[in-house]
């Protein structure tokens, strides 16, 4: 398949550019586009083809749903059963980062919900995405752009580097601008729970949605049950192994030990590269410590920039879970497939090597 890469401006989107990639929508086709979270690959909500095409091309397994894109908090009865409270809490979250799973309405096809009951739906706040949604005339569902198990892609080269002869067009719009995903709230039960932690931290919501349930899960745990469909797939995770430091004093200890077990990359802050560096071991700089939406953004790009380099694998720094910390932190744990260490005595079992 021929992939069209549609280069336009993040903040003013060029109509006509965009309009190419909505006529390919309206026509069944299936489209990657940024959003303020991570790239999306989108298609007609309503054309269970379309839909199902996502699924094909991501090699993603059909009991994963799909989150439905809206233009705007009125679209949300298009597919969704719908009532005051629920317009309320709309009507001030988006647009915006977060994602919530509603009652289904009962003509959304199923390869969108993967026949649940419920669909989860937001409205993103990226003028992209927005003029997309718009032009196509219809809500578009959407997964993140990457292929199923790798890091999400924060910017159009990592959705090239996936999807590219598999897709009908990727709208290059550069980086994204939180990279993490939305946070995913499900309101259709009382109280509310957390499904995925995300780029709006629980404290931030809480005021608008009143208490949020936050299972252990959501700090990503390793769990026997799924919180959430799709949850209990591999995810985030580079092809090169990686360890996560449990606590940050112990952090240059093992990664000093790991250099006995073969060429580590040290994934940290920018505040610990001098330490790094010290220890004469490279270094994948994430983001700042003090500024946690920086880590956020670099987050993805760093674990994807670690299959390039010639690093054995990864030691990754844990950071501070408050906030966007917590959707951080989930999707490391993620990554590093639970290989979670506090001593430097566990490095040979995690990383199946002598040393
Ligand atoms: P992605 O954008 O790639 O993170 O995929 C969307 C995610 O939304 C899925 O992995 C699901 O976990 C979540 N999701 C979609 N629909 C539902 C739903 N009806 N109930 C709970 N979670 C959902
Ligand atoms: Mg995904």
């Amino acid at each position: 398949m021929n992939t069209e890469i549609i280069k336009v401006d993040p903040i003013e989107p060029d109509r006509k550019s965009v309009m190419r990639a909505a006529r390919i929508i309206r026509k069944g086709g299936i489209v990657a586009f940024p959003t303020e979270t991570v790239y999306g690959l989108g298609a007609d909500a309503f054309n269970e083809a379309a839909a199902g095409k996502i699924f094909e091309a991501k090699g993603r397994p059909r009991d994963n749903p799909l989150i439905v894109h809206l233009k705007g908090a009125e679209q949300l009865e298009l597919v969704s059963l719908v009532n005051e409270e629920i317009m309320n809490v709309a009507r001030k979250v988006w647009p915006g980062p977060v994602t919530l799973v509603l009652p289904r309405a009962h003509d959304l096809p199923d390869p969108v919900t993967s026949g649940l009951k419920t669909v989860a739906v937001r409205v993103p706040a990226h003028p992209v995405a927005l003029a997309l949604i718009e032009l196509s005339g219809t809500p578009i569902a959407a997964p993140s752009a990457n292929l199923a198990g790798k890091p999400s892609p924060t910017n159009a080269k990592h959705v090239i580097e996936d999807l590219q002869g598999r897709v009908d067009a990727i709208i290059d719009a550069g980086e994204t601008f939180f990279g993490v995903e939305s946070t995913i709230v499900n309101l259709a039960v009382n109280p509310p729970v957390l499904l995925r932690p995300g780029a709006l931290g629980t404290e931030e919501l809480e005021p608008i949605i009143g208490k949020i349930t936050v299972p252990e899960e959501a700090h990503g745990y390793e769990s026997e049950v799924a919180i959430a469909p799709g949850m209990k797939y591999r995810h985030y995770a580079p092809a090169k192994r990686v360890v996560l430091a449990g606590d940050r004093k112990n952090y240059l200890k093992i990664l000093e030990r790991s250099a006995g077990c073969g060429i580590p990359a040290a994934i940290c802050s920018e505040e610990m590269k001098p330490a790094v560096d010290a220890l004469g071991i490279r270094s994948i700089i994430i983001g700042r410590e003090s500024d946690l939406y920086t880590v956020a953004r670099g987050l993805f790009s760093s674990l994807r920039i670690l299959d390039e380099t010639d690093a054995d694998f990864g030691v990754a720094q844990p950071f501070d879970e408050r906030g966007i910390g917590l959707a951080i932190m989930n999707r490391l744990r993620k990554a590093t497939g639970h290989t979670i260490i506090n001593s430097p005595d566990e490095l040979p079992h995690a990383l199946y090597r002598q040393c």
